[in-house]
């Protein structure tokens, strides 16, 4: 694809060799430079370079004797930074594979893969990291650690046989049924052989909880994190350090799968089915497919984790003979019994505000055992709808198709969609009544109602308008942590990786709204997040209790979750 024509290729002088230099622009090429004290050894290393008017710093992919263009317009190329270690053949191979199969030109794949300061060329101050020998592959690392079940200790086994190759497998267990366990051995087995690991995990679960339970696990490992919330010189000091070969554990969100790591032993993706792993916008890649291609082209074993895989990556486990190799735990770590499940037909009840009184009095009883209660309702705002019953008109989007979603602590209607917003109107503009309604509810609207309910308790929403930043969220999971939180009103952000102990009840509202969605993967996704958000109660010596409100109790998907069959849910849903 970036072989240029051959036509009026011109040799130049013997002392200048031509770089060949993938920049960020949107065009699917590369670009020629004349230097006259390149080497081999700058292959993969960055550059700076003038571009039309602009300056850039590019990354070096090839040296060259001939160009395409006539060696007279070829430009001389700037100062080549030699002080940065060169990118590896196999990171180029890795960005040039996305190039090829995302259809996106090199240079922006490469800016994408790079932290902003390398990109920009510039260099954070370092303390200088320790070296290699001195800290890592050691682990008689270690501290207590469980004993293995019987299942746990033969996923381990299995993975373990196959290091030094590629090999792909699914790590399918329940919530709590150990999987970061088994990733610990592994990774624990990893930097025995002087090897690195890299675990990608979703947006939402790279929290300090899990960076400490690594680190505390691998206390003389190096073990950096990186995530797109990080601010940009501490991203570039991992990258970096990651570069240099100082780094034994790379912890991080999708765009740590291009993190340059000459000696990887494993990968891990955890939670492989969650939505995060696939970036929306620019390179729209999946960083769970990328992380499976960079396995097999180093040759090394790739772990996907999930409660609920996605089912493409159920179905090449189940195959015979399929790409992936099935591993399964089956039991829970330590609960012994996963929470009671129920569902609660609100056909033949009165709700208040939406809520039946069979939920309202096991929120009752939490309160008066001092437990948690977690209400999943997987709809931030006050309501999704403003709508006026005179005339029949509703907030649409002006941009889009979606209904724009009340919100009323700052009075706004929003898309969620598309991201258009305007103020709540004063009266209806179809018809100029008045009397307009909230209609349907939201995260908001359940929050005030629990507050009237339950006036004494201690009431925390958490959505995206609640944990707005990362440190927003970790003031949020330190609260309930500390347990200064009695009811939880959550959506999706919730249903992820945390281990809430004083948690035993999760009520479930409004879910019914996923089955008739238009997106094909809406009961997938909503099988995925009850069994996920079920997976919070009773973790910990208490044990747990999920009631799910529904109009339809007798529907296979809930069936299916009674009993915590995922096996039966994707017999019912084939892809
Ligand atoms: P998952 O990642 O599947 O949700 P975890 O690995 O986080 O599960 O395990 C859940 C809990 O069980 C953790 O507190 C973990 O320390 C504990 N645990 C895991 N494996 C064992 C074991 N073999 N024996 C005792 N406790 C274990
Ligand atoms: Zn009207
Ligand atoms: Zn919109």
């Amino acid at each position: 694809m970036y072989r240029q024509a051959f036509e009026h290729l011109e040799p130049i002088c013997e002392s200048m060799s031509i770089l060949r230099v993938a920049i960020d622009i949107p065009l699917p090429r590369l670009f020629d430079y004349l230097s006259d004290d390149a080497s081999p050894q700058d292959v993969g290393r960055c550059v700076r370079v003038a571009f039309g008017r602009s300056k850039k710093v590019g990354v070096i992919v090839a040296l060259a004797e001939t160009s395409a263009q006539a060696s007279d317009k070829l430009k001389p190329a700037g100062e080549i930074l030699r002080s940065l270690p060169a990118l590896s053949a196999d990171w180029l191979a890795l960005t040039e594979f996305c190039s090829r199969y995302y259809q996106h030109p090199l240079g922006e794949v490469m800016a994408m893969a790079l932290p902003p300061h390398l990109r920009r060329g510039k260099l954070p101050r370092r303390k200088s990291p320790a070296s290699s020998a001195e800290t890592s592959g050691n682990p008689t690392l270690a501290p207590v650690q469980p004993v293995l079940l019987p299942e746990q200790a033969s996923a381990v086994a299995r993975v373990a046989a196959g290091f030094g190759r590629y090999a792909a497998f699914l790590l399918h267990g329940i919530t709590g049924s150990g999987k970061t366990e088994v990733y610990l051995r592994l990774i624990e087995q990893t930097l025995a052989q002087g090897r690195q690991a890299l675990m990608l995990v979703p947006e939402i679960a790279l929290t300090p909880q899990l960076e400490e339970r690594v680190a505390a696990r691998f206390p003389r490992a190096r073990v950096v994190s990186a995530h797109s919330g990080m601010a940009d010189a501490a991203r570039a000091r991992g990258f970096l350090d990651a570069l240099e070969g100082h780094v034994d554990i790379l912890l991080g969100t999708r765009l740590a799968v291009f993190a340059p790591l000459s000696r990887l032993g494993l990968i891990v993706v955890d939670e492989e089915h969650d939505a995060s792993f696939k970036q929306q916008e620019g390179l729209r890649y999946s960083a769970r497919d990328v992380a499976v291609w960079r396995a097999h082209q180093l040759g090394v074993p790739i772990v996907l984790g999930s409660a609920t895989p996605s089912l493409e990556t159920f179905y090449h486990a189940r195959a015979e003979g399929g790409r992936y190799r099935l591993l399964e735990l089956t039991q829970r770590a330590v609960a012994d019994a996963p929470p009671t499940v129920r569902c609660i037909d609100t056909r033949r009840q009165k709700l208040q505000d939406g809520m039946s009184t069979a939920l309202l009095e096991a929120i009752s009883t939490r309160l008066d055992r001092a437990e948690q209660s977690l209400i999943f309702l997987n709809r931030r705002g006050y309501a999704p709808v403003l709508a006026c019953p005179a005339c029949g008109w509703v907030s649409r989007c002006l941009r889009c198709a979606a209904n724009l979603v009340v919100h009323l602590a700052d009075r706004r209607l929003r898309c969620h969609h598309c991201g258009f917003e305007a103020a709540i109107p004063k009266h209806c503009p179809g018809c100029g009544n008045l009397d307009i309604h909230p209609f349907g509810r939201g995260t908001q609207r359940l929050e005030t109602a629990l507050a009237a309910h339950f006036p004494a308790a201690r009431i925390l929403r958490v959505d995206r308008d609640s944990a707005s930043t990362p440190a927003k969220w970790q003031a949020i999971l330190d609260t309930i942590h500390g347990g200064r939180a009695d009811i939880l009103i959550g959506t999706q952000m919730l249903a992820k990786g945390h281990d809430f102990p004083l948690l035993t009840l999760v009520g479930v509202v409004g879910a019914d709204a996923a089955l008739f969605a238009a997106d094909f993967r809406a009961p997938e996704r909503l099988f995925s997040q009850l069994l996920q958000v079920g997976g919070r109660s009773g973790r910990a010596a208490l044990p747990g209790e999920v009631l799910i409100q529904t109009e339809y109790p007798g529907l296979p998907l809930y069936d299916a979750l009674l009993t915590h069959d995922y096996a039966s849910f994707a017999e019912i849903h084939p892809g």
